[in-house]
């Protein structure tokens, strides 16, 4: 298992697939794209899926996310989809997607083994989509989103993110809209991790603020029957249920201490945390002949030093040096 020393277990492995992207949000990457990862440094398919196979089989993993930068960007995925189904103990698979391409692509992973999806969508707007994410590619989301859940990957979760004086006057049409169309909407607090430090406390919107921007249009209610477990979103029960709303306050109401997670990087580097600083080469160990016995103890002592929390609030605090799109969200 992946224990680390304040009792946590890892058993939710998020995979970055590539650091290459096809949108720019502004709150991960800047207009201009960034240096991506040397084709030869990225891990191969076989290479993924035996980092995979050992996490699921000996070190306790018990659900796989597939994310990046852009997943549906990479060749590979059904392929490696189907290969993740086929380990045992099964474990669940699910891909965190800017829905770019999955009107093509939502058919064929159901078919291969994917159980479920989660779709970003900041706007319904087409101006601010292209302001946001610096192409002009709302349609195409949409459209991906209505072939998820044609596919029979529900239920489908909508990622949102606020950006203040960008979109943050969304919050209700974007509810309104998911709700109409079966689709389970979570907002995300901004966080400190796009590539041009550009972050501040200040234009974060917070879950209070969305709880109350939602509140106007809404009777919104805490969910008090269910746990909140490791998830990190808190449910919320729109007009007395039976529809959901949930709020990750990743920055002002952080889950560290319930925290399940570890993360592979597409260049096959381990990271305890989001804001870890320190990374555990498991590419360069597996190049050079590392057996599972070897890579498996460097993936334990890589998550046993996970720390307590991550620290956005310490005068300390240190942004990674690797932005989102390159870590895995
Ligand atoms: N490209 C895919 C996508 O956008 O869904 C997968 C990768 S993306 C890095 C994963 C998730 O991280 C998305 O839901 C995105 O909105 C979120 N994200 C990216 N940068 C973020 C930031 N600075 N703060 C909060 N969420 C962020
Ligand atoms: Fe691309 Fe996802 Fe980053 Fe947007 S959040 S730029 S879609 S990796």
């Amino acid at each position: 298992m992946l224990v680390d020393t304040f009792g946590r277990t890892a058993t939710d492995l998020r995979v970055s697939l590539t650091d290459r992207c096809n949108l720019r949000c502004s709150y991960c990457m800047p207009p201009e794209g960034l240096d991506w990862l040397p084709k030869p440094e990225l891990l191969t398919d076989d290479e993924v899926m035996r980092l995979v196979g050992l996490a699921v089989r000996d070190l306790g993993v018990t659900e796989v996310r597939y994310t990046g930068g852009e997943p549906l960007l990479r060749r590979g995925l059904p392929d490696i989809v189907r290969r993740t189904a086929e380990l045992a103990p099964r474990p669940q698979i699910s891909l965190t997607t800017n829905g770019i391409g999955l009107d093509r692509l939502a058919g064929p992973l159901a078919d291969a083994g994917l159980d479920r999806v989660n779709v970003s969508l900041d706007t319904l707007d087409p101006e601010t989509f292209k302001r946001l994410a610096h192409r002009d590619r709302l349609d195409d989301v949409l459209t991906g989103l209505a072939a998820a859940r044609s596919a029979g990957l529900e239920p489908v979760k909508i990622n949102a993110v606020l950006m203040r004086g960008i979109n943050d006057h969304e919050a209700v049409p974007l509810l309104r809209y998911c709700l109409d169309h079966g689709y389970r909407l979570r907002f995300i607090e901004q966080m400190p991790l796009d590539a041009q430090h550009g972050w501040t406390r200040h234009d974060m919107i917070t879950a209070d603020e969305i709880l109350e921007r939602l509140s106007a249009a809404f009777a919104i209610a805490p969910d008090e029957e269910h746990d909140r477990g490791s998830a990190p979103a808190e449910s919320f029960i729109v007009d007395g249920g039976p529809h959901m709303v949930g709020v990750i306050g990743s920055v002002s109401r952080p889950f560290c201490g319930a925290c399940d997670r570890v993360r592979l990087t597409a260049d096959g580097q381990v990271r305890n945390c989001l804001f870890a600083t320190e990374e555990s080469n498991l590419r360069d160990a597996l190049r050079a002949g590392a057996d599972d016995a070897e890579l498996a103890e460097r993936w334990r002592k890589a998550v046993r030093a996970k720390r307590a929390g991550h620290g956005i609030d310490d005068p300390s605090f240190l942004q990674p040096a690797r932005p989102m799109s390159a870590i895995g969200g």
